[in-house]
């Protein structure tokens, strides 16, 4: 007998709408294939292809499709015609009578019909099986392997389905990704039910259908958890970057009840890193989505809860109670509280940009849409780390890379093994002293404007994709009236907050704020976000650890 390449999912589909006929041949697949296959049956040809759709959604293969010819309403030829539409590499047998075997002959060209086979079918060992194990084996050495993943049908141009694609990568969530325009694309799409004006469309592995969803409804469908399973927590850790995977991990390892809140995808700044060289003991480099994963899992092994797709908003104090709150207006309170907020891309704010963000216009997104930017002219906007590494991840694809600098030259603000490797790779050209002044297109980007910085002049450029990496700011205006922050909006702490020997106005304790720890008593700042912080993951990752041996101390204390 013949063996299914996926057992579990694969399936043999029959269609008869006499019931009896259709429960007998079903009784003979299974006898024979049920152990491999799933057998499934239906009576007439709409609920057939619905059953098609469904399975199409759920990811599972269909091996073969046997339709009886004579039907009423959809005969088994225009049955198999539509169902090619949504599985078409199943192989297909039309079931005839004598009588009707010139429509089966017409049917070998309109529906590319594998095979004929005439009723009644005993004895099958003769007649049914030798036919089904001949066209089974043709289908597994065919390229229908299945697709457990989730599918993500976008266009190329819609800035949703970018972020999606982005958050998906992120979170390490496999996905497979179907343009809309392609014939894979629209066969999901028509089996969705969706007529492709909204999109991104998802379709999770268990065949759950979501439309433009945002980051919430994505991570809780895709097996992310977005909400904390207690109210009460020795320790919130707001950030899942390096610090506060970090903190994490140190505080869940030494037994406190730790809940990580990270508003998009564990990993920060460093989880789109392409290769991080100067982590201790990495002698090779390793890729921040690597190293971050690593972190998440360990964090997870020792107990620490991670949410995802859960921005906090507002930090409150409730005698020894630390409340941390969601944009949803839900809340969590904890003896302690770690920020790890980091910093965000600094948006372009030349004009243009705005508008085309997500649609060729990219912060951060080198390494999702790198596998679209294949053979294409690439610009990056900045001279530091990141700007580099995006350069050298791009040009391994791209047709050219150009890396536009304000500054005279590289070297002042990327590091030398970098400028290095920039130097030498052949697809990949610097110019100096540039900017961009504006950029344009219709529904994507399509040229750039841009400007030499020291002549003045203009130059207008074709252009479709360009990622910025033009530094990166705080985001805490939310902690305005709690915490306090330098005039960047990076958070003090320790030593920062009292420049004149004295803590700040409202410190009551009767010692001073411990090194990490901000104006708020037991809450702690980690990493990036921290006013005059190093900006390198392993400092990041000391800091978060650091923190945690200070939230000890100070529950010691309270
Ligand atoms: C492309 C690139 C390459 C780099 N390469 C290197 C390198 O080779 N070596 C090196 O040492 N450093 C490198 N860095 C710098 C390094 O990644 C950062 O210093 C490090 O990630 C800082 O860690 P962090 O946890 O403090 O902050 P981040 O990494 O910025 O993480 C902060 C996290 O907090 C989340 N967050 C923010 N606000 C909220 C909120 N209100 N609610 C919930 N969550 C929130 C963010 O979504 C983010 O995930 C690189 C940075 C970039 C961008």
């Amino acid at each position: 007998m013949a063996q299914p390449a996926d057992t579990a999912r694969t399936v043999i589909l029959t269609v008869d709408d006499d019931p009896g006929v259709s429960r007998a041949i079903a009784r003979d697949l299974r006898r024979h294939y049920g152990a491999g296959y799933r057998i499934v049956r239906a009576e007439s040809g709409e609920s057939a292809l619905e059953a098609l759709r469904e399975l199409k959604l759920r990811g599972d293969l269909v091996a073969v499709i046997l339709a009886d010819y004579r039907m009423p309403q959809m005969n088994g030829i225009e049955f198999l015609e539509q169902a090619l539409g949504v599985y078409p590499g199943a192989r297909r047998v039309l079931l005839t009578a004598y009588a009707d075997t010139n429509a089966a002959i017409d049917a070998i060209n309109v529906v590319d019909l594998d095979h004929y086979l005439l009723k009644p079918w005993d004895p099958p060992e003769e007649k049914l099986y030798p036919v089904l194990d001949d066209l089974l084996t043709a289908w597994r050495s065919s390229d229908y392997r299945p697709v457990p993943a989730t599918k993500v049908v976008g266009h190329r141009w819609s800035a949703r389905s970018s972020y999606v694609r982005e958050f998906l990568a992120r979170n390490q969530v496999p996905y497979r990704w179907y343009s809309s325009d392609e014939p894979e694309g629209r066969r999901l799409l028509e089996a969705a039910g969706a007529d492709g004006q909204r999109l991104p469309l998802v379709v999770t592995p268990g065949g759950t259908v979501l439309v433009e969803p945002d980051a919430p409804e994505l991570a809780a469908h895709v097996g992310l958890a977005t909400t904390p399973t207690a109210d009460f927590y020795d320790l919130v850790v707001i950030g899942g970057g390096p610090a506060g995977l970090g903190a994490a991990v140190y505080g869940a390892s030494e037994g406190l009840r730790t809940v990580l809140v990270e508003r998009s995808a564990t990993g920060g700044q460093a989880g789109q890193s392409s290769r991080i060289e100067n982590y201790l003991g990495f002698p090779d480099g390793v890729s921040g989505g690597q190293l971050t994963e690593r972190a998440r899992r360990q964090a997870g092994r020792f107990g620490a809860e991670i949410l995802t797709a859960r921005e906090v908003t507002g930090l409150e104090v409730n005698g020894a109670a630390r409340v941390v709150r969601f944009s949803d207006g839900s809340a969590v309170a904890a003896q302690s509280v770690i920020l790890a907020t980091g910093v965000t891309y600094r948006q372009l704010r030349a004009p243009g940009c705005d508008d085309l963000t997500g649609r060729g216009v990219y912060y951060g997104s080198s390494l999702t849409e790198a596998s679209s930017c294949q053979g294409e002219d690439v610009y990056i906007v900045g001279g530091a780390n990141s700007a580099g590494q995006a350069a050298m991840y791009l040009a391994r694809g791209a047709k050219s890379v150009t890396l536009l600098v304000r500054g005279e030259s590289l070297r002042a603000s990327m590091s030398y093994y970098l400028v290095q490797q920039i130097e030498e790779a052949p697809n990949i050209t610097v110019r100096t002293r540039t900017e961009v002044e504006a950029a344009h297109g219709e529904g994507h980007l399509e040229q750039l404007t841009l400007r030499d910085v020291d002549s003045g002049a203009t130059e207008l450029v074709d252009a479709q994709w360009m990622f910025v990496f033009i530094g990166a700011a705080p985001l805490t205006d939310w902690l305005d009236g709690t915490v306090l922050r330098d005039e960047h909006g990076f958070i003090l702490a320790g030593p920062d907050l009292t420049p004149d020997g004295r803590p700040p106005a409202e410190w009551e304790l009767d010692r001073p704020p411990y090194h990490l720890e901000t104006n708020i008593p037991g809450v702690f700042v980690a990493g990036d976000a921290r006013a005059r912080s190093a900006k390198r993951v392993a400092s990041a990752v000391g800091e978060g650890a650091m923190a945690v041996m200070l939230v000890h101390r100070y529950l010691e204390q309270s």
